[in-house]
């Protein structure tokens, strides 16, 4: 473990002019690495970039966006708080919401964070309402992987539980991401008691012939779902027993995975994943940072407040001071959540914060 008084602890941080053959060459920025006082490393950005959206999942906006839409980090800022986090040694940017795809300029915003150096790999969440249009758009634009939420296998409970009617595109959307040729398609399952529990051998079959990977995620409490958390959360064992029952491996984790354990099956091509946030241990190898809509920089999803980074967006002159106060913000990361003691922090939904 780190020494705690020492924030963002790596290589030292400014940029430090070099001599070639005597002379004098411009500053290149160092790359430091983010890593909070517990030792984790943080390679991963999670950007929520609008906290619009056009579903009412029961869980998260029951009674649809009730908010005011705008204010949302333009793409030049998008750009420069990339980049900030990128010489920060930040590879993998996430695109979330809200619902990202709501957002007119979403495409040139994908590829203005592709392009920035530094950046290998970028992902999206999103509700596929639009996906089955424009996943070639986007694969064109640098995407490497497709997240897609799911929560019901028939037309009639995906929109008792999400309050819209595409059902059909959404699962058209999931196979135009496969055949656009996404590395990775991931569907997220929220999984729910009396709701879609029974339809766990549905979801299994899912993934017989589509190589996607299907990740069941339990419940979370956030501040305003207190009623429906008591009646629908559901523990992941019924998953686990399922998945040892019929003979599924856990697999290694790679290096930028999120915190998913995920299985796999010699008759299925795809995977089965388990996101367990009441689990013990599921804070220690957290690698991910968000930042808001509207450029908050929020250490945890369950955590209070953020750190405003957006005067700090204004001009690109500005990025070395922007490093030091990411920097500086993360000594403040705690070594987990407190969801099991009650606390849930000030989130008051899951597309406030970009989940
Ligand atoms: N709108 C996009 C979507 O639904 O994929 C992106 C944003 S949404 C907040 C990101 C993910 O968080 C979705 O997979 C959603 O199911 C999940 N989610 C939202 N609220 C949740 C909660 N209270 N507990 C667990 N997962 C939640
Ligand atoms: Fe919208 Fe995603 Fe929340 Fe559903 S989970 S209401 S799609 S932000």
């Amino acid at each position: 473990m780190n020494n705690p008084s020492r924030p963002g602890a790596g290589p030292d941080t400014a940029a430090i002019p070099l001599r070639v053959g005597g002379h004098p060459q411009p500053a290149a920025p160092r790359t430091r690495q983010l890593e909070d006082r517990f030792g984790r490393r943080f390679s991963y950005l999670r950007l929520s970039i609008t906290d619009v959206c056009n579903f009412r999942c029961e869980y998260c906006l029951p009674n649809g966006y009730q908010g005011t839409p705008k204010g949302f980090l333009e793409i030049d800022e998008i750009r420069r708080l990339v980049a900030a986090f990128a010489e920060l040694g930040t590879w993998k940017v996430r695109l979330t919401g809200g619902e990202p795809m709501v957002r007119k300029d979403f495409m040139q915003v994908a590829r203005a964070v592709k392009q920035t150096p530094g950046v290998k790999r970028m992902a999206v969440t999103t509700n596929a309402y639009r996906l089955a249009d424009c996943a070639e758009d986007l694969k064109a634009a640098g995407m490497d992987a497709v997240n897609i939420s799911l929560d019901a296998l028939d037309a009639e409970r995906f929109q008792a539980i999400t309050g819209d009617r595409r059902f059909d595109r959404v699962i058209a959307g999931i196979d135009a991401a496969l055949a656009a040729g996404m590395d990775a398609v991931k569907i997220n399952t929220v999984l729910l008691k009396g709701l879609n529990d029974d339809q766990l051998p549905a979801f299994f079959e899912f993934v017989r012939e589509r190589p996607i990977s299907l990740r069941f995620i339990e419940l979370m409490r956030t501040g305003d779902n207190g009623d429906y958390f008591a009646t629908r959360h559901l523990g992941g064992d019924r998953v686990r027993d399922r998945l040892d029952r019929l003979g599924w491996t856990p697999r290694d984790r790679g290096p930028a995975d999120g915190p998913a354990v995920e299985y796999t099956h010699p008759e299925h091509a795809g995977r089965i994943g388990l996101i367990a946030p009441y689990a013990p241990g599921f804070c220690d190898t957290c690698n991910r940072l968000r930042v808001t809509a509207r450029g908050g920089l929020r250490l945890c999803l369950f955590g209070n407040g953020s750190d405003d980074l957006r005067p700090l967006l204004a001009a690109d002159e500005q990025k070395e001071e922007l490093k030091d106060r990411i920097v500086a913000a993360l000594f403040g990361k705690r070594v987990s959540h407190f969801l099991h003691e009650g606390d849930y922090g000030d989130t008051p939904h899951l597309a406030s914060t970009g989940g």
